[in-house]
This record gives C-alpha cells, sequence and structure tokens, in this order.
C-alpha cells in the first residue's frame, strides 16, 4: 500500500527567502460555524499560544470588537505590536482576493473583522477559505524532504469540501469554490442535495450522508443497525456497528468509499496532486474506508495518477489555524 514515504522522492518545497524578523509572530484563525480556533506563531513557526472561543454572530461592531478582545486576551497578546500579520480562515468561500462570496454557516461581515484585526493588530488580515488553510497547514508542516509541492486536502465531516495547494500556494478559485468538491455528481440522478443538484459527493460522503445510508441499508435489509446511529449525522456509530461486523453499516461504509474514490479520482485526472489527504471529522475512522477508497480510485484515475497516495491528514483541527498564520506568513514575504 502506498504510504507517505511514496512521495518522499518530491523536492523539498520551495521556501520564499525569508525575509521576515524573527521576532515578529503571525496569527492563524479558525473561524467555524460553532467555534473558533487560534493561534500565535513565531517566525520560525513554533507554536506559542493556542485559544479557542465560541464562535458569535460578526455582523456589528461591538460584536467584531468584543470577539477580536476575547481572542487577543486568550492568546495573551493583549499589547499591540509584534504581530507581522494574521490570517483568517473562513468556512465560506472566499476568492482569491480575499473577497467572502458566499458563508452559509456564519453570520460574518468579513470586511468589518479584517478591519478591526487590522487595526487592533496593527498589521496585515489575510482571509482565506477554512479547508484552503487546512491544506496549506498539511502542506507546510508535512515533513521536510516529504512535503509535496501539490496537495487535496478532502474534508469529510458536517459537509464534505477541499483546500487545494498546487506548486505550494493555495488555489481559491475566481470565484472562492476551486475545493467545492463535496458538489461533484457521483450519481447522476442520485439523492438531492442542498445546493439544488442530486447525487452530490456530499449526500455520500458526509457524516449525514453515512448515516442515511446506513439507514437505507438497514430498511432494505431488514436487519437494524447495531448501534442505532444517535442523531441524523452520527458517523461513529455507523462506524462502530460495521467494525462490529453489522452488515448494513458495513454496506454504507463500502458505498461511501466508492463514492469517494470516483471523485479523488475525477479530482485527480484535473489536478493531479502529489498526494491526497483526507480529513474532518470521518477521518478519525479514516482506516475503515481508505483502502476500499484506493481500490476504487485506482479503477477510475487515469493511468498517470492510480499510484497518487491517499492518506490520513496528519494536523487534525489544528491544522486550519495553523495554516491559516502560516499563510499570513506566506503573504507577508510575498509583499
Ligand atoms: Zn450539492
Amino acid at each position: 500500500m502506498a504510504g507517505m514515504n511514496a512521495f518522499s522522492h518530491i523536492p523539498l518545497s520551495a521556501s520564499p527567502a525569508r525575509k521576515h524578523d524573527a521576532n515578529m509572530q503571525y496569527i492563524g484563525i479558525d473561524l467555524g460555524g460553532t467555534a473558533t480556533k487560534a493561534v500565535v506563531l513565531s517566525a520560525d513557526g513554533a507554536e506559542h499560544a493556542w485559544t479557542s472561543v465560541p464562535t458569535p454572530p460578526l455582523t456589528s461592531e461591538d460584536e467584531v470588537r468584543t470577539f477580536v478582545r476575547d481572542l487577543r486576551v486568550g492568546l495573551g497578546m493583549e499589547q499591540a505590536g509584534g504581530v507581522a500579520g494574521v490570517g483568517l480562515a473562513v468556512a465560506g468561500a472566499v476568492d482569491g482576493a480575499g473577497v467572502l462570496r458566499m458563508a452559509p454557516n456564519i453570520a460574518l461581515d468579513l470586511d468589518l473583522l479584517r478591519d478591526a484585526l487590522t487595526r487592533e493588530l496593527r498589521c496585515p488580515t489575510f482571509a482565506l477559505n477554512d479547508a484552503s488553510a487546512a491544506a496549506f497547514g498539511e502542506q507546510q508542516l508535512l515533513p521536510k524532504g516529504d512535503a509535496p509541492r501539490s496537495l487535496v486536502l478532502v474534508t469529510l465531516g458536517t459537509g464534505v469540501g477541499a483546500g487545494i495547494v498546487v506548486d505550494g500556494r493555495v488555489v481559491p478559485g475566481a470565484r472562492g469554490a476551486a475545493g467545492e468538491v463535496g458538489h461533484i455528481t457521483v450519481e447522476a440522478d442520485g439523492h438531492l442535495c442542498g445546493c439544488g443538484s442530486r447525487g452530490c459527493l456530499e449526500q455520500y460522503a458526509s457524516a449525514r450522508g453515512l448515516v442515511r445510508l446506513a439507514r437505507e441499508r438497514a430498511a432494505a435489509d431488514g436487519t437494524p443497525l447495531f448501534p442505532e446511529p444517535m442523531h441524523d449525522s452520527d458517523a461513529y456509530s455507523v462506524f462502530l456497528a460495521a467494525e462490529n461486523g453489522n452488515v448494513p453499516a458495513q454496506e454504507a461504509v463500502v458505498e461511501l468509499a466508492r463514492r469517494l474514490g470516483q471523485a479523488l479520482a475525477t479530482i485527480a485526472c484535473v489536478i493531479d496532486p502529489d498526494v491526497f489527504l483526507i480529513g474532518g471529522g470521518l477521518a478519525g475512522s479514516a482506516e475503515a474506508f481508505l483502502p476500499a477508497t484506493r481500490d476504487v480510485f485506482r479503477k477510475h484515475a487515469c493511468p498517470a495518477c492510480r499510484d497518487t497516495p491517499i492518506e490520513a491528514a496528519r494536523q487534525g483541527n489544528r491544522a486550519g489555524a495553523l495554516g491559516a498564520a502560516l499563510f499570513a506568513r506566506s503573504q507577508v514575504d510575498l509583499a
């Protein structure tokens, strides 16, 4: 089975000339639908502080001011100065100019928040999509020598998304939608998706999709799921049932693997990354579906891409904040 060392021949990702002051710090903020994680990194990438706060609505000056203050207190950054850049990862479509095109799950005025961070911390703020940030974090933090130039991080959780890094750079797309792989069609007349289309990957490879598949199989087979999912997105119970030999749960996991493998093969035809990483909440159970995903991928991918490694992501839910801070560092370098 292809492992991480399968791409160890890929040359070290070219770091841009380091122009930053060694004493300067970078803040990475991962603004999620319910919680926000933030980290302070020094210029050499060492982690200095982490904090996590609930994500409030961020549409008024007051809300934004309180939020920025809470973050600074949590990070021990009450004093202004010493910060060279802030990276802001957002659960929404952010284009290459940093404009928020769509954020269905957060009440956010991005301009207001960006202006407040820039003003309070006296440094530029760079916004990007959260999956893009996570992909950049994973790419930058792979061991030197293994670091791929190009990768696609596919996140399987409440929804399905992706972050794309090509030649060491984040690819946001013209409309911020370059990572919307959850809406790749994998079944022409499949299940109706929230986007209005049918048969999107998200309907099969998200937590909710997996639970629905398992319940459908259980009804068709006349075999109950055990354990029974506790709610509509309790993927963990489905993986547990599959591990315990429950047939409908196993069939649902195989179906997820099949759809994911198909979609990755489609992505490979366009991006041809050095490696695919699988992250998000479902990645904790990656070993349950990655072997089958690799088999399906191999069947559908164009011949040149058949051996592309497909691995579990390494940084878990830290990747977004770390990637946002590293993105800020890369943007300050370019300036
Ligand atoms: Zn869709």
